[in-house]
Formats: structure tokens, sequence, C-alpha cells
């Protein structure tokens, strides 16, 4: 990765932020109430809200810097505070903005708000139960605490291309500072939102190529898609639709296309094709998943406790995407800890699409009824069904209403009406 922004504080990125190295003898002496492992925005918040109740903590991260997820989106990116409608239930404040501005906004409140943080240690294992872990740490060093928020995320398994020439040095996975490349003849591979925002930024100062299976952007947001369509329509990106990577060779990308084999010249691949959960470290702490597929998150209670008594997971791993969710999910987590009970940021929003719809259900109830009586959704989490129906309109139809006409296919709603 290249060096940071000049343009930021040393404080906000360059170097240790808060503290580093062991916590400071005395500061929380013995057994930690709760050791959260990742400092991204689901350990950042959730380390917030410890401090914030004077529960004694330690956050571990091992980047030298807090939220190194973020810290390597591009530079200049501008985050997304979506979605707009669920409320934010953390000490860290969010709005949508540039990378810099909320890296330097987070570092400041982990300061004022006195995080006890060690940066650039790596947790290696975790073992035990509720009352009695021990963490270990690269170096050997142990720790103790009796509660664990696991909350790592899942960019530190990137899903690699997988065709000849992957492993070439003009192939990328990760975009620093789309500044750094003038004039190149660069293809994009990946159309969710972070291969759009790099095709994007790329663009202004060089050849940019963006190749996609389909011929639309299903993954990503609406927002990214209407400036990547209308560059397309421009001419400043180059839109290689309905094709397949094959092969990539010193300077040429080979596709599959729906009219043959095609050659692409380029000087750079730059891969966006997401990530999965770590699984072999998290089932090393003896957290089971729902099912062998690869993309497949650890199954949790509805306070984010996986089945190991005590251990905690928030965030990206929990399967939840976006920043404000993790957010919510660090201060939540604080909150069943200590053994109190609060309904989850989304509650009153799934609840009110239940009462309009005449549903008598709680939202527990109704997850339950959805994972048990809709196989299609039997190898997903609570917190995925939880985030799936925010994102949906719920129906409740009376006999002989029309329910779907055959031109918009919603058969997940048939199957579950038939099968109350
Ligand atoms: C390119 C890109 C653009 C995105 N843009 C947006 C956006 O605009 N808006 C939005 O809402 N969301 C966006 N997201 C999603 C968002 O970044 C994630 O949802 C969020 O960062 C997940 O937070 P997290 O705390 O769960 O994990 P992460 O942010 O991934 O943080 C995990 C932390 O754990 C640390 N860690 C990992 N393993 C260990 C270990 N063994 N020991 C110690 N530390 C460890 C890592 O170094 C990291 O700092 C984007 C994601 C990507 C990849």
């Amino acid at each position: 990765m290249a060096s940071d922004d000049a343009a930021l504080p040393p404080s906000a990125g360059d170097g240790p932020p808060v503290s580093s190295g062991p916590a400071a003898p005395g500061v929380y002496p013995g057994v930690y109430k709760v050791a959260i492992v990742g400092s991204g925005p689901a350990g950042l918040s959730a380390a917030a809200h410890a401090a914030r109740k004077g529960v004694s903590h330690v956050l571990l991260e091992r980047a030298p810097h807090l939220n190194d997820t973020i810290f390597k989106f591009q530079k200049r990116k501008h985050v997304m505070a979506t979605p707009a409608f669920l409320p934010l239930r953390s000490e860290l404040e969010f709005e949508e903005g540039s990378r810099e501005a909320l890296i330097e906004r987070w570092t400041e409140v982990a300061r004022e708000l006195g995080l006890n943080v060690r940066l650039g240690v790596e947790v290696n294992s975790i073992s035990g139960e509720r009352g009695a872990f021990t963490l270990t740490l690269g170096g050997g060093e142990t720790l103790q605490a009796e509660a664990i928020v696991l909350a790592i995320g899942i960019q530190g398994n990137l899903n690699k291309l997988r065709i000849p020439g992957a492993d070439l040095p003009t192939v990328q996975y990760q975009l620093d500072d789309p500044e750094e490349y003038q004039g190149e003849e660069i293809v994009v591979i990946g159309t969710g939102d972070a291969g759009l925002e790099n095709t994007l930024a790329l663009a202004a100062n060089n050849s940019v190529s963006i190749v996609n299976r389909v011929a639309e952007f299903p993954r990503a947001k609406a927002g990214n898609v209407a400036l990547v369509e209308a560059a397309i329509a421009r001419g400043d990106i180059v839109h290689l639709v309905n094709s397949e990577p094959k092969e990539i060779e010193a300077k040429c990308l080979v596709l599959e296309t729906a009219d043959g084999m095609a050659r692409v010249a380029c000087d750079r691949v730059i891969a966006r094709i997401g990530a999965l959960p770590p699984r072999r470290f998290v089932e090393s702490c003896g957290v089971v998943f729902p099912s062998d597929s690869p993309t497949a998150f650890p199954q949790l209670s509805e306070s984010y406790e996986s089945g190991v008594p005590g251990l905690y997971i928030i965030g990206a791993l929990a399967g939840y995407p976006l920043i404000k969710h993790c957010l919510n999910q660090g201060h939540e987590v604080i909150e069943y800890i200590l053994g109190n009970i609060i309904a989850p940021a989304d509650e009153g929003l799934i609840q009110a699409k239940l009462d309009q719809a005449g549903v008598q259900m709680t939202v527990s109830e109704f997850v339950k009824s959805v994972q048990q009586k809709l196989p299609i959704f039997e190898s997903l989490t609570t917190l995925q069904i939880r985030e799936f129906l925010i994102h949906s309109n719920v129906h409740r139809p009376r006999t002989g209403d029309v329910v779907f006409r055959p031109a918009n296919i919603p058969i997940l709603c048939i199957s579950f009406w038939r099968a109350r």
C-alpha cells in the first residue's frame, strides 16, 4: 500500500493514532470485561460504547492504525451512509462524506473517549468461554477476558481471480490512490460498488474498461450505477458486456464474450470481486457455521452471540454489509454483554412493516417463521433475514387477492404464504 495522505494530520492515519503496544499497566489490571478484536466501524463502536459506560475493555487491531478497511478505501472516496432510514446508535458520528474526514473524526473520538487500543497486534487464537477467555496474540503474548467481541470483518480474505495469469504483477485487488496511475490502459473486473468506484476514479486520467458478465449493474448502489452509466454514455469508460475473463497475459486480458473470444489490451487489471468470511480462524474459535458454503456466515443469536457462550460476532463477519449497521451493532453488543435487553436499531422499522400488513407477530416470531417455512432461506442467519426484511415489503393477502402475475414472479412470497 502506498503511503497515506499527506493532507491528513499525523494522528489521522500515519502511525499509531491512539495508543499502541502493551496496555498501560493498571488501566484495567487482570481480566478485561470485554476484548474486542478488530477496530473497523463495528469494533470501534463497541469499544467507544464500552469506554463511555466505563466497562474494562481492550481493542485489538492488527494494522498499525484504526479501521484498516476504511483506511484502504481509495483516497478521497465518498463514503455513503445508507440506509438513510436506519437510525444511528453509536458514540461515533456518521454522515456521508470523504474517507479522510471519517478517519480523522473517528480517530479524534477514540482519543476523546480514552479507548484502550492496541495497534499492530494480531489475535491468532481464542479459547475458552464466558468468564474465562484466553486470546493469544502474534508473538505469543496472552490476554484474558470475560467476553469476546469478534469484529474482524471479511476484507482480510479477499476473493482472487482463478484464471491463468492471475498472479502476474500487473494484477491487483486493491486500489489505494487512483492518482498514482496516469495514461494507462486499465481493465476493472467486478461490478459491485468497489469496482464501479475504482473505474470512475481511474477514468479521469486513464483509458478504463469494465468487464461485466451481464449488461446491467445489479450489485451496485444506484448512485454509483448512474455515474458509471453516464460515463459509459459519454465514452469515458468502455463497457465490456456479457464478458467473462479467461486469461491474463503480460499486456492483455482474454475474455469470453457472447460473440466469441476477445483480447483487450491493458497495462493493469484491477479485480474487485468481493471477500469471504475468514472461516478457518472463526471455526478455530469454536464458532459453527450453518452450512459448508464458503459464503455462509456464522449462526448467531439475536444478541449477536455465537454458539460459544460469551463470544459475540458483529459487523461484516455477522453478514451485515454496511457501516451504519456495524456501528449500531457495536453499541448494542456492549449492552447485551452487560445483560441489558435492548431491541436492535432496526426493530421498530421491521415491526412497523408487520403491523402495517396486519401480521400479528413480533419481529423475532416472524423471522423464525420465515426460517422455518421457507427452505430457500434456511442457510441465512437471523441477522441476514432481518436485513432482508428491512428492504422488503410485507403483504398479507386475503383469499381471492391476486398475489402476483407471472411477469413479475415473487416466488418466495408465494412459497411463504402457501406454507402457512
Ligand atoms: C471498497 C469498499 C467500499 C465500501 N464503501 C462503503 C460505503 O461507502 N458505505 C458503507 O456503509 N459501507 C461501505 N463498505 C462496507 C464497509 O466498509 C464494511 O461494511 C465495514 O468496514 C465492515 O466493518 P467491520 O467493523 O465489520 O469490519 P472491517 O471494517 O473490515 O474491520 C475489521 C478490522 O479487523 C482487523 N482484523 C482482522 N483480523 C484481525 C485479527 N486476527 N486480529 C486483530 N485485528 C484483526 C482488520 O485489520 C480491520 O481493521 C465498503 C467496503 C469496501 C470493501
